[in-house]
């Protein structure tokens, strides 16, 4: 029987250890050296019965009908449409700034000859990067771009990043829109929500199989035995030993608070562009619709990865960064029988569903 190992029980990991389990009957040893399955999705319910995301807010969202029907085996979703509040200059208000935004900072007089404007000169519903937006020639608008560039963009930005906006790469400002609608939502793909009993019960689900056998607080390194083929999900710059250098990282700190009352704040998710260290807070307990008494949040801080220190979040998409990845992937190409996939093992910011796409489609390609 061909035997497979998978490093990483993350969704990546979980994906191909079903399917080759399941479609191909093969064994399969899956390990991760964290001591809980689900990887970066992985949540629990705390004391209190609050459905907590270790490492920060998960929701699921996709318009991939493939990815969509393979996760739904493994559990039932709610119907959750998500939003992000953020205060600036004292106001609560939903971003991407879209036209409600608008109307929620400006007096009205003003907001309504900016919407008259934007109308005139945009498609409905477009998309805007920030960056693009500023190049405007109307006074008004010139003004507005100013403005969101001020308060949404540049500390955000210069937080989450640790470096100034110029050197952020296009890809990542590309994420922050002005969106001209009045669709307040944070996502816009057909299927949206959080699996019900979580996400760490989804990937259990998953590995649930007789010929799958799951191994925690195990590295790579701890592993002896030969396999027919392996698959690695972890950071591929740490598989070759750091041989070109290190591939560079932003990580996050949650720092958790519990309260002794029902909410904390009036949505899942506050961004704070202008003020404070954090960048934002996460209320947990709005995900699953979760009763208590208590609330648990989690204040975000963004730093640089350290090794050994704190963990990788996401890749930072410069071009230098690109070029060194290319030289491990040259590498990685000349091994036979490995294949590198996930977030880590591609150095690519994956969403969920993306993950699972990337190893749905690997599973076709072997097959
Ligand atoms: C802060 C944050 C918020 C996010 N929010 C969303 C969201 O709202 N919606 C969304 O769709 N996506 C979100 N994502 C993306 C989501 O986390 C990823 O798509 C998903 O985690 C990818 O899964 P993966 O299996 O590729 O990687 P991971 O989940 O990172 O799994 C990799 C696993 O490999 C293990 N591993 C690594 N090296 C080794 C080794 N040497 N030996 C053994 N095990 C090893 C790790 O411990 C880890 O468990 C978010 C990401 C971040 C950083």
């Amino acid at each position: 029987m061909t035997k497979n190992l998978i490093i990483g029980a993350g969704f990546s990991g979980a994906v191909l250890a079903n399917l080759l389990a399941n479609k191909l009957n093969e064994k399969v040893l899956i390990i991760d050296k964290k001591d809980h399955i689900a990887g970066n999705c992985y949540d629990y319910r705390d004391k209190n019965g609050i459905m907590i995301h270790k490492y920060g807010s998960h929701i699921f969202h996709t318009s991939n009908e493939k990815v969509w029907n393979f996760i739904r085996k493994f559990g039932d979703f709610n119907q959750y449409m998500h939003k992000v509040i953020a205060v600036i200059d004292g106001i609560e208000t939903t971003i991407p700034f879209n036209f409600n935004t608008i109307y929620d900072v400006f007096p009205k007089t003003l907001a309504k000859r900016l919407e008259k404007k934007l109308l005139k000169k945009f498609e409905y519903n477009k998309k805007v990067p920030i960056l693009e937006f500023q190049k405007q020639d109307d006074e008004d608008l010139k003004f507005l771009a100013n403005y969101v560039y001020e308060k949404v963009f540049l500390h955000y930005t210069t937080k989450q990043w640790g470096v100034s906006p110029e050197d952020v790469d296009g890809a990542v400002t590309a994420r922050v829109p002005v969106y001209l609608s009045k669709d307040n939502r944070y996502f816009q793909d057909k299927y949206q929500g959080l699996p019900l009993e979580g996400y760490t019960k989804l990937v259990e689900n998953m590995l649930n199989h007789p010929n799958i056998e799951v191994k925690l607080n195990t590295d790579y390194k701890d592993i002896n035995e030969n396999f027919d083929r392996t698959f690695y999900t972890g950071a591929i710059d740490e598989f070759f030993n750091y041989e070109f250098g290190q591939l560079p990282y932003r990580s996050v700190n949650f720092k958790f608070e519990e309260y002794d009352r029902e909410f904390y704040q009036s949505n899942s998710v506050v961004n704070y562009p202008c003020n404070y260290d954090f960048t934002r807070i996460h209320e947990y307990k709005y995900y699953l619709n979760d009763k208590s008494n208590k609330t648990v949040i989690a204040k975000e801080y963004s730093e640089f990865f350290e090794l050994g220190k704190n963990e990788r979040y996401y890749p930072i998409p410069k071009d230098e960064n690109i070029e060194l990845y290319n030289k491990y992937l040259q590498k990685a190409k000349t091994l036979k029988n490995i294949y590198f996939l996930g977030r880590l093992g591609d150095y690519k910011y994956y969403d969920m569903d993306k993950a699972i796409l990337r190893a749905l489609e690997l599973f076709e390609e072997i097959n």
